[in-house]
């Protein structure tokens, strides 16, 4: 089963100016840890034993670890982030100038093969 995370947009987010978007996300790290903690909140399954819920963190290798198996998810895998090589924070740039211009889009389509 693939699980996809979707990014909560509000009024508020579609509102956000670029300069308090870079004053909420200014870096890479920041980036990262708010994706984190959505896909934290959503669940992590693994895609080999299909455990829920049932991870080890691996902060050096930003990774979980499924307690049952030991399967290890990367912090993108299953996520609309999957296989893309840019940055967190570029494609949360990218991600808020869309959703502030209402433009529709594929994440894979900004990706630099
Ligand atoms: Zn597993």
């Amino acid at each position: 089963m693939r699980k996809t995370i979707n990014l909560v947009v509000s009024k508020t987010s579609r509102n956000m100016s670029i300069i308090s978007f870079y004053k909420d996300f200014p870096d890479e790290l920041i980036c990262k840890l708010h994706f984190k903690k959505h896909r934290d909140e959503k669940g992590v399954i693994c895609k080999k034993c299909a455990c829920t819920n049932h991870h080890y963190w691996k902060q050096d290798s930003w990774q979980y670890e499924c307690k049952s198996c030991s399967f290890r998810t990367t912090l993108r895998s299953g996520t609309v982030m999957h296989k893309s090589k840019l940055s967190y924070s570029y494609c949360y740039t990218a991600m808020h100038l869309l959703i502030a211009t209402k433009k529709s889009f594929q994440l894979k389509k900004f990706s630099v093969n």
